[in-house]
């Protein structure tokens, strides 16, 4: 019988749209109203029938976790990473992490540890989605063009309506930063947005001489990184008038050497223009349930990611516990890999034994110890998400039955089994 979901929230990257319609027939999907063409595939893709495997044979899903449970036994440091689930997933990772003595990383942790290392340094403002689309007249992207957070502007910078009757041909949209896409940037009435084209490496020199245009120095050179001087000098003036301004960047695509010091800019100047008019940063990030998993590392260790809990309390060293340097340091014994979100993403080949929980069409590329197929949060099972403002935590649905247990299902077992 055909059944509709209204308000569903949509859980495939860190905005978590909850304004879509789904219909299902209890196993397949169709989107009906509010899903961009990314969630459309998420949610519209048909259940594949995989078996658990160990080496490659198709076992029974109680000997695959028995599998898991052996060699996780006989892991002196186990390696917890992926860590794409939702709210009770990661409850269940903290809690084998804290058993077994794990290192813990998310895949997407280098993102993740360049804004957790501003924060943590000099602390920042940040705002919300609700605020950027009631209250900002003025939005710098710096670094993105927020493409891989397809609804952003839909959603947040050109709303059909805001609170304080702010109009969408009022606001300034600025780009910073190299190859944008600039197409949604340009307002419903054709409004064009103010374009700085750099190599992202040159960013922090350029918000570096922005700031100090703001602060009231002058400069004596006729170009910084190839922008001519009078270029940034009108736009420090631009960007004083603004009412609320916000400057926006992911940190995923900041890619850059040393990318902490480029957010680090940013954020200060924010702080710095906050003085006499309104700023704040505004982080695009939290696919994959980065957000969720490091909130709530954070909510139950006292650290955000990434930890060792090796040495029976938490050492959180984000540079040193990373995927790859536990692996390239032998720090680790076993690797156990979740991603019940996308099947792009794949586990590190490691010669260690290895305990995969993906989506069933995932391809891994090479053959773990253990394959546990999983089901994805907001599709086949009800659960919590934290979207990339980190404000709000928000429910996602259960829309068809799956035969795959969740992760928090798979993981409880694991424990039990261990304990
Ligand atoms: S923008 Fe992101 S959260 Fe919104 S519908 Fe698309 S994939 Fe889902």
């Amino acid at each position: 019988m055909m059944k509709e979901f209204a308000e569903v929230t949509c859980p495939f990257c860190g905005l978590l749209c909850d304004d879509l319609v789904i219909s299902s027939n209890s196993h397949h999907l169709k989107t009906i109203k509010n899903a961009c063409a990314k969630a459309t595939s998420c949610f519209e893709a048909p259940i594949v029938d995989i078996k658990p495997k160990i080496k490659n044979k198709a076992v029974s899903i109680e000997a695959a976790i028995k599998h898991a449970i052996e060699i996780l036994s006989a892991s002196y440091t186990p390696l917890l990473t992926g860590l794409g689930t939702d709210a009770s997933g990661m409850r269940q990772l903290m809690n084998l992490a804290d058993l077994k003595g794990a290192v813990i990383d998310h895949m997407h942790g280098n993102a993740l540890m360049r804004n957790t290392l501003v924060m943590q340094d000099l602390g920042w403002i940040m705002t919300t989605m609700t605020e950027i689309r009631n209250r900002a007249d003025m939005i710098i992207f710096v670094g993105t063009d927020a493409t891989n957070y397809p609804r952003f502007f839909e959603r947040a910078i050109w709303p059909n309506k805001s609170m304080f009757g702010l109009k969408n041909e009022e606001k300034d949209i600025i780009y910073i930063g190299e190859n944008l896409n600039i197409r949604s940037g340009i307002s419903p009435k054709g409004k064009k947005p103010t374009v700085l084209k750099c190599q992202n490496d040159d960013i922090n020199e350029i918000i570096s001489t922005i700031h100090a245009l703001i602060s009231g120095s002058t400069i004596d050179v006729e170009k910084v990184a190839g922008i001519k001087a009078g270029v940034l000098e009108k736009l420090a003036d631009k960007i004083k008038q603004a009412s609320y301004g916000v400057i926006v960047w992911a940190p995923a695509e900041l890619n850059v050497p040393h990318a902490e010091l480029t957010i680090q800019s940013l954020t200060e100047l924010a702080k710095y223009l906050t003085r006499s008019t309104r700023f704040s940063g505004f982080t695009l990030g939290g696919n994959d349930g980065a957000t969720t998993a490091n909130s709530l590392c954070a909510w139950q260790s006292g650290y955000p990611l990434r930890v060792n809990f090796n040495k029976g309390f938490p050492d959180y060293e984000p540079n040193r516990y990373s995927t790859n340097n536990v692996l390239k340091n032998k720090e680790v014994d076993s690797l156990l890999w979740v991603s019940s979100f996308s099947d792009t993403h794949k586990p590190p080949k490691a010669l260690i034994p290895s305990i995969v929980l993906a989506m069933p069409s995932t391809k891994i590329g090479y053959t773990p110890d253990v394959f546990i197929p999983v089901s994805t949060p907001g599709i086949d099972h009800a659960g919590q998400l934290n979207r990339t403002d980190t404000v709000i935590t928000l429910m996602l649905k259960k829309l068809r039955t799956s035969p795959y247990p969740s992760v928090a299902n798979v993981i409880e077992k694991m424990i039990e089994g261990l304990r």
